[in-house]
């Protein structure tokens, strides 16, 4: 009875800054097919790291990219939603999803956020959300909004080089590392205490999707989610994979198996670290057609002689 008294009055008790957690600002499973692209830059100098001391990030960022696989999720319509309850304090919605280029620079400049949400809490946090997809905004300025609550979806306005909602938390004005809330990075070992209820599991790179085609696919097909897959009568049989976080000598296994000892496989040496890579191997077609039935495909990341991430996928010709 007394435990149960203890439970409701937990319940009731107020947030305090120690109590500041946040959910994931992204209705999408992290492990696939979404990912972190890239978290607060925590070194003061020309130079970026992220939290574990590695190089998901870029000089000066300031929050952390829930990213989409490819722009045509866009169109799916993933949800971003409220890291914590508070109020919202201002929104921007309008601007086009076309991203960051040479074309669309002067656009976005002072508007990087692009279409955004700005969320009050308790004890001077707030949490900002950038990029959103152009009208998709579903609150507005004075809502009283929950933990969860919709702000609109993922897109690619204002400053984005790829489909992502920009999370940033501020305390005070002052920009606050969700994983590493102390500012004191701990190479390798992260902190025990993160802002978040349920912490992301930090990827260091990987695999965010792999597929088939008739050519080796141009890199804008692949962002833009728009490689047409092989074909029994294709000019080549090809095996693509999209990457994240890639470094230097990882190793990317592609296989493609399918009837009549069809194989097609290499493993590929990355040869500099890059934030977003693809890598892609295939044959030429020989005689009529491809041999009919079922193909199996597979694309394994390796570091340092040890798995991090693999995916795979079947294909069946006629
Ligand atoms: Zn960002």
């Amino acid at each position: 009875m007394l435990r149960a008294v203890l439970a409701l009055l937990s319940l009731a008790v107020p947030a305090t800054a120690g109590d500041f957690l946040l959910v994931h600002p992204i209705d999408c499973d992290l492990d696939g097919p979404c990912y972190i692209q890239q978290y607060v830059d925590h070194d003061a100098t020309d130079a970026a790291t992220d939290f574990t001391c590695a190089g998901l990030t870029y000089n000066g960022h300031k929050g952390t990219d829930f990213a989409l696989p490819d722009r045509s999720y866009i169109n799916r319509g993933i949800d971003v939603l409220a890291s914590a309850s508070g109020t919202v304090k201002g929104i921007r919605d309008g601007m086009p999803d076309t991203g960051y280029s040479d074309t669309t620079a002067a656009a976005v400049q002072d508007r990087e956020c692009g279409n955004g949400v700005v969320v009050g809490h308790a004890e001077g946090w707030e949490t900002q959300y950038c990029h959103l997809r152009s009208g998709s905004i579903r609150v507005k300025r004075g809502d009283v909004i929950s933990a969860g609550t919709v702000l609109g979806q993922v897109g690619m306005s204002g400053r984005a080089e790829f489909p992502h909602v920009h999370l940033s938390v501020r305390q005070d004005g002052r920009v606050v590392d969700p994983f590493d809330p102390d500012g004191e990075i701990t190479c390798g070992a992260p902190d025990r205490t993160t802002l978040w209820a349920d912490a992301p599991q930090y990827r260091a790179g990987g695999i965010i999707s792999i597929g088939t085609s008739t050519a080796i696919p141009d890199f804008a097909e692949i962002r833009v989610g728009d490689v047409a897959g092989a074909t029994a009568r294709g000019d080549a049989l090809v095996i693509w994979s999209y990457l994240f976080g890639v470094r230097k000598n990882d190793i990317l296994r592609l296989d493609l198996r399918g009837p009549d000892r069809i194989t097609i496989a290499r493993n590929i040496e990355i040869e500099r670290n890059q934030a977003q890579a693809f890598r892609a191997i295939g044959k030429k077609r020989k005689s009529e057609s491809w041999p009919a039935g079922r193909y199996a495909g597979e694309a394994t990341l390796l570091r340092d002689g040890v798995e991090i991430d693999r995916q795979s996928l079947t294909l069946t010709l006629p």
